[in-house]
Order: C-alpha cells, then structure tokens, then sequence
C-alpha cells in the first residue's frame, strides 16, 4: 500500500513553516491503517519486547492496536496531570520552552522490555524522554518504532545506541 498517499500534508500547522503530517486521513480508512499497523508489527520481527509503551496522544493510535495483535501490555504516557494514580515525570526541552510527561510509577517492571511506539519521529525529543521515563523504572528500551520518520531533522541522532524503525520515510 501507499501510505503517503493516505497522508495529508497540511501546510503552516501548528505554525508558520511547518508541513504537518496528517494520519487522520489514514486512520479514517479502516484498510489503510489495518495495513500500517500490521507494517508496524512486521518491521520488528526479531525484537523481543513484554509492554508496548505509547506517547498521549497519537501513540495510542498506533501503539495501543500493535499491543491488542501482540497480546503485549499497553502503557500510556501522558502530560501532566492526566494520570490518576502517582507518577514519575521527565522534563525536557522545546525548541521554545520545556515540556513534561509522566507514566504511572508502577506500570513498567525492572527488567521489562519495552517498545516504545508513536506515530512520527521528528526531532526524538519526545521519544528520548519516553525512554528516560521508562528507565528511571528499571525496563529496558529493546525498540523505538514509528510509523512516519522526518529523516531531515535527524531525531535519529538524538536516539543514538537505540534500535530505531519507522515504515514510511518523509525526506
Ligand atoms: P519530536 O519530539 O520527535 O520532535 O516530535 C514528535 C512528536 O510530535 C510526536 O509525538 C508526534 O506525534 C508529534 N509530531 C510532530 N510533528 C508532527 C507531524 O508532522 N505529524 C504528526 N502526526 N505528528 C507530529
């Protein structure tokens, strides 16, 4: 399948220069993303993981089906204040500003082997902190996968000694 062609570009969003990538549009074609998410599964055959771990809001999209396929656990990570029991936070930094995300204290084992799943990879920021979360537990980041990968802001970088996977490339 084409993916690219299910994604709608939307120029200027959030903000001026920026070329937004636009999943609603595959998500509402029930073939298109049955088919994303299975290209998600296979391009990690190989990787052992125990728990699938998702960003708010669009990682739920893609992790949370990939957990139900796997029969994996699902843990969600959310901004703050969102999660009702106690939380662990990391703070990270924005092009402009800082920005936090919490996971329930209690939702990754030591020794768990995590996946950590989100529909873009843009410049890793929000991926290295989900790692960091999930290492200040005691889990292990065996895999980073993305359904969409912007190649030109190097978030691969930023996610260096990880295995990183993305299905569809944007240059
Ligand atoms: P990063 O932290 O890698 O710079 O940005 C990735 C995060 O921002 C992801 O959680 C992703 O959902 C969101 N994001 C940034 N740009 C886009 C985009 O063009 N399209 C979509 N769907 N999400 C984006």
């Amino acid at each position: 399948m084409d993916f690219k062609s299910k994604i709608r570009v939307v120029e200027d969003f959030p903000k001026a220069g920026i070329s937004f990538k636009d999943i609603t549009t595959l998500l509402a074609d029930g073939q298109a993303y049955a088919q994303a998410i299975d290209a998600c599964i296979k391009m990690l055959e190989g990787v052992e993981y125990d728990v699938i771990v998702g960003p708010e809001a669009r990682g739920f999209l893609l992790g949370a089906p990939m957990s139900v396929l796997t029969k994996k656990g699902f843990v969600p990570i959310r901004k703050p204040g969102k999660l009702p029991y106690e939380t662990i936070k990391h703070q990270y930094e924005l092009e402009y500003g800082v920005d936090t995300l919490e996971v329930h204290k209690d939702a990754i084992k030591a020794g768990d082997r995590v996946l950590i799943v989100d529909d873009l990879l843009a410049t890793g920021g929000t991926a290295k902190a989900a790692c960091e979360l999930i290492e200040k537990l005691g889990g292990e980041v065996v895999g980073l996968a993305f359904l969409m990968e912007l190649e030109f802001l190097n978030g691969r970088e930023k996610l260096e000694g990880y295995e990183v996977f993305s299905v569809i490339p944007f240059e």
